[in-house]
C-alpha cells in the first residue's frame, strides 16, 4: 500500500489525546489536556438545546450568523476599542483549529517563512511544514519566558510571511506586554509581513496583567489576524466555536480556505455563543478570579512537594520544574509517563512544545479544576513524594 502523506505521518498522536487516554486507562487524576471542570453557564448550554430543539440545525451562512458575527465585532469593540464591520471583517469556525488552519492554508505558499515563538502550541508547526511553508523558532528564555528581542528580529527576513503570536500563551501562562508587543509589532511592519494573534485565552488573565491585542497597537490593524474560541472564554471547549476578526483584504484568502475545510459551524452553537459574548462586564473581568484561585492552590502544593513553579499571569496552564524527582537517566516524556502509572497524576512533558532539542526538566499542569480535583492530585503527588523520599531515589 502507498504511504499517507510523509510530513503529517512523522508526528505522532497529539500529547494531549496520548495523555488523556492514559488518565483514562490508569483511572489518573488529570491535570493534563485543558479542559475545565467547570461544566459552563446553564443559561448558554439550555440555549444551545432550545436552539437544536426548535429547529435550528441546517446549513446556516457560510461566514457564520449575522448574530454571532455582530457579538464578535460588539465585543471587539466593547473590550478594546476595535471598530470592526462585522459583515467583511469576521468569520465564524470550527474552533480556534479551524481558524488557526484557516489562517495557515488562506495565507501561506511553500517557502514562506513564518516566525514562532516556542514553547508553542502543538497545532502550529505540523500544519506549516505540511504547507511547505518553514517555521522560524524563537525560543522564550524559561523561568521568566523573557523575549528574546535579538534572536527575534533575526529569525526575520525577507521570506517572512506572518508571525504567530500566542498571547496570553499556552504553555507558557506568559501575558505579553505592551512594549514586548509593540517590539513585535514594529518587527512586523518593518518586514511587511502578518501577525497571526492566537488569543483563545484572551479573558483568562490574573491580578495585574492585561491583555492587549497586537491588533490595537500603531501599524496593525491592517495586517493582523485575531482568533478567538469560545472554549476558553464559556468553559465550553467541546463546543468548538471560534472567530476569527482580520481586515476584509486578509480575512477573504482565509475564508475561501474556510469554505473548503468546514463551510460552517453548528447553527444552534453559534447562537448561545453569540448570547454568551453579549454578557456583561462583571462576567468577562470575573472569568480570572475562580482561575487564579486554583493556580494559587496548586502552585502552594506543588513548591510543598520541591516542584517549584514558574510565573504564570494567565490560560489554564502553570509550568513546573520537576528536576527534583527525575531520575538522571529519565526526560520530561518518561517522567511523566512515571507519574501517571506510580502516582496516578497526569501532566504533560514541556518537549511537545519545542521542535527540537526541547528543555527536558520541565512540565505543564492545568488549574482550571475544582479545588477536589487540584487536593486529589496534590495527595497523590504527596504520597508518591513520600515513596520517593523513603526509597532514595530521588537525586
Ligand atoms: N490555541 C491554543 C493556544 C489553545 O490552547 C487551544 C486549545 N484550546 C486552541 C488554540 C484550540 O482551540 P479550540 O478548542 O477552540 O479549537
Ligand atoms: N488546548 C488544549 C491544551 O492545550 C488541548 C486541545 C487538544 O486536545 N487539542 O491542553
Amino acid at each position: 500500500m502507498k504511504a499517507g502523506n510523509a510530513t503529517l505521518s512523522g508526528y505522532g498522536t497529539t500529547i494531549f489525546e496520548a495523555m488523556s487516554a492514559l488518565a483514562r486507562e490508569h483511572s489518573a487524576v488529570n491535570l493534563g489536556q485543558g479542559f475545565p471542570d467547570d461544566p459552563g453557564r446553564l443559561d448558554l448550554r439550555r440555549a444551545a438545546a432550545d436552539y437544536v430543539v426548535d429547529g435550528f440545525n441546517q446549513y446556516p451562512p457560510m461566514m457564520g450568523l449575522p448574530a454571532l458575527r455582530q457579538a464578535v465585532a460588539t465585543h471587539d469593540r466593547r473590550f478594546y476599542g476595535l471598530e470592526v464591520d462585522w459583515q467583511t471583517e469576521v468569520l465564524v469556525t470550527s474552533g480556534a483549529t479551524e481558524a488557526l488552519i484557516d489562517c495557515f492554508l488562506g495565507l501561506l505558499e511553500p517557502g514562506d517563512e513564518v516566525v514562532v515563538l516556542e514553547p508553542a502550541y502543538d497545532t502550529y508547526v505540523p500544519v506549516i511544514r505540511r504547507l511547505g511553508a518553514v517555521p522560524r523558532a524563537v525560543r522564550l528564555v524559561p523561568p521568566d519566558w523573557t523575549l528574546p528581542r535579538d534572536e527575534l528580529a533575526a529569525a526575520f527576513s525577507p521570506r517572512t510571511k506572518l508571525l504567530l503570536l500566542n498571547s496570553p500563551m499556552n504553555p507558557a501562562g506568559k501575558v505579553f506586554s505592551r512594549d514586548e508587543l509593540g517590539f513585535i509589532a514594529s518587527l512586523v511592519v518593518r518586514h511587511d509581513a502578518f501577525a497571526m494573534c492566537d488569543e483563545v485565552y484572551e479573558h483568562l488573565v490574573f491580578g495585574d496583567a492585561r491583555h492587549i491585542p497586537l491588533m490595537t497597537l500603531p501599524g496593525m490593524r491592517d495586517r493582523t489576524v485575531r482568533i478567538g474560541s469560545a472554549g476558553k472564554t464559556f468553559s465550553i471547549t467541546g463546543w468548538k466555536v471560534g472567530y476569527i476578526t482580520a481586515p476584509a483584504a486578509v480575512l477573504r484568502p482565509i475564508t475561501k480556505a474556510h469554505q473548503f475545510v468546514t463551510f460552517t459551524t453548528p447553527p444552534s452553537l453559534q447562537h448561545a455563543v453569540a448570547l454568551g459574548l453579549g454578557l456583561d462586564d462583571g462576567f468577562f473581568h470575573g472569568l480570572g478570579v475562580p482561575l487564579a484561585r486554583g493556580r494559587d492552590r496548586l502552585v502552594a502544593g506543588l513548591a510543598a512537594l520541591e516542584l517549584p513553579v514558574l510565573p504564570c499571569d494567565g490560560t489554564y496552564f502553570v509550568v513546573l520544574d520537576a528536576s527534583r524527582w527525575m531520575r538522571p537517566d529519565e526526560d520530561d516524556v518518561a517522567f511523566c509517563r512515571r507519574l501517571v502509572i506510580d502516582a496516578g497524576v497526569v501532566l504533560i512533558p514541556m518537549s511537545a512544545f519545542y521542535e527540537a532539542a526541547p528543555p527536558r526538566h520541565l512540565v505543564r499542569a492545568c488549574f482550571c479544576k475544582e479545588d477536589a480535583t487540584i487536593d486529589a492530585a496534590l495527595q497523590r503527588l504527596q504520597a508518591w513524594v513520600a515513596r520517593q523520599r523513603s526509597d532514595g531515589s530521588a537525586k
